[in-house]
């Protein structure tokens, strides 16, 4: 990488148009970050199937075409498309038979055809493949129908699939089941893939307690942790889980800069709001470049967001800080919000924007123009096949119940009004079919 200083936040803060840390929207924070982040370098190579998820690292070019020879694409005869009549039977007479893999290729005479399997290469001269359902043998000759093949059907050409020099992949491609099979066709044993991104978090906050641990009065289990660790978990990071550090100054000190030290991000949550008496907030602020947001959203409005290094005043690595709120349900909508296309865009995956539903709101919703909501919801299809959302009970930030039940977050943008019932609203899904 570059030695170059990267930008300091003052310096990136002056290049996000409308800008304001105490009522930020959310395009603007989506735009810092996304200018704050380093992306990383490093590259290593994997064997095909342990690159599932991962970050291709180089544009794949094809060095040869896929298929390599044009095939049938059916089980039937191969023919001459010129010989077929549009008026009356074709008959012609088998002169052999192909089948996949084989080298040695049947040859046909005008009045001739070749019996072929899927994938067999067509034998020369020969364009068209009728299927065998659509024949009749009589001996060593079949019969064909006026009008039942088209000269050129059930034939695959050669390089339809990848012609040779044609980029197969894009570099920055998060590799799909699909993506790996196309490596596969072009016989790549090994891919280069980007190193994963690594990324530590923790808890804080005195009420946590840990899982087996007696819940004394006052307390709560630390249920943040488990969420993050899903999320994260989805998004194929490595994980680094530094548990629930008290606050406590040294506590706090030694666990962002064990954080700063051997991560590319450090996820916490818990103690950035206005009124937080921790020390949260003052030892970040200690270790680091961090801002603190007010985010015109709901929920999640506060964040810190910045650079934490290993020590107060040290130089060289540093990692990415994002402070999120402490709220449940904050923590995992302002991580699908605002985290998560930052951790795959410093993963190096090229950003995808996520496919939103537009499902009629079965009930009318209120909502403040000025900030984004994301309310959760269940969507479902009604009978005549149309989309439709119901909101999930209770939306308060710490009813975390209401982001199990849903199926997905209805996002009511920035300049958005009311809803009323029946009206189309945005839906991001939870599930994906890959
Ligand atoms: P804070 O942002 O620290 O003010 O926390 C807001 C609310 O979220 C408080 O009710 C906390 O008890 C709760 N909370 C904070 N961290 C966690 C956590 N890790 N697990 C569950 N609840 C939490
Ligand atoms: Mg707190």
């Amino acid at each position: 990488m570059a030695d170059a200083l990267p930008p300091s936040l003052q310096e990136i803060a002056e290049r996000v148009a409308g800008y304001d840390p105490k009522s930020l929207p959310v395009a603007q924070a989506r735009e810092f970050i996304d200018r704050l982040v380093p992306r990383v370098q490093a590259v290593e190579m994997l064997a095909l199937r342990s690159a599932l998820g991962r970050v291709l690292a180089r544009d794949i070019v094809s060095d040869f075409d896929v298929p390599a020879h044009d095939n049938s694409a059916m089980d039937g005869y191969a023919l001459r498309g010129a010989e077929l009549s549009a008026t009356a039977a074709t008959v012609l007479q088998v002169a052999g038979s192909g089948f996949a893999g084989q080298a040695d290729l049947a040859s046909a005479a005008p009045g001739q055809c070749v019996r072929i399997m899927t994938g067999a290469v067509m034998p020369p001269g020969l364009d068209t493949v009728v299927p065998q359902e659509f024949v009749t043998l009589d001996g060593d000759r079949i019969s064909v129908a006026p009008g039942v093949v088209r000269s050129g059907d059930n034939r695959r050409l050669a390089g339809e699939d990848l012609a040779r020099g044609e980029a197969a992949l894009a570099a920055g491609r998060v590799l799909r089941p699909a993506d790996l099979g196309l490596l596969a066709s072009l016989g790549r044993a090994e891919v280069p893939v980007l190193r994963r991104l690594r990324v530590a978090f923790f808890s804080t906050g005195n009420e946590l307690r840990s899982i087996g641990e007696p819940l004394d009065a006052g307390c709560v289990y630390d249920s943040n942790r488990y969420t993050l660790w899903g999320m994260l978990q989805r998004l194929g990071v490595e994980l680094i889980d530094m548990g629930v550090v008290r606050d406590d100054p040294v506590a706090l000190a030694s666990a962002f800069g064990a954080a700063a030290r051997d991560a590319d991000a450090v996820i916490t949550s818990g103690g950035v709001s206005v009124g937080e008496a921790d020390h949260t907030k003052q030892v970040m602020a200690e270790l680091g470049d961090v801002l603190f947001w007010r985010i015109a959203m709901r929920p999640g409005r506060p964040m810190a967001i910045g650079r934490i290094a290993t020590a107060p005043g040290a130089r060289g690595h540093h990692a990415i800080l994002f402070g999120l709120p402490g709220n449940p349900v904050a923590v995992m909508v302002t991580f699908y919000a605002l985290v998560r296309d930052a951790l795959l865009a410093m993963s190096g995956a090229t950003a995808q924007p996520l496919p939103m539903l537009r499902a009629a709101s079965l009930e009318a919703i209120r909502k403040k123009p000025g900030r984004t909501e994301y309310q959760r919801g269940i969507v479902a299809r009604a009978a005549d096949g149309a989309w439709q959302v119901r909101i999930t009970g209770s939306q308060g930030s710490g009813i975390l119940r209401s982001m199990s039940e849903a199926n997905g977050l209805v996002v009511l943008h920035h300049a958005q009004g009311d809803v009323a019932a029946g009206e189309l609203v945005d839906v991001l899904p939870f599930d994906g079919l890959v």
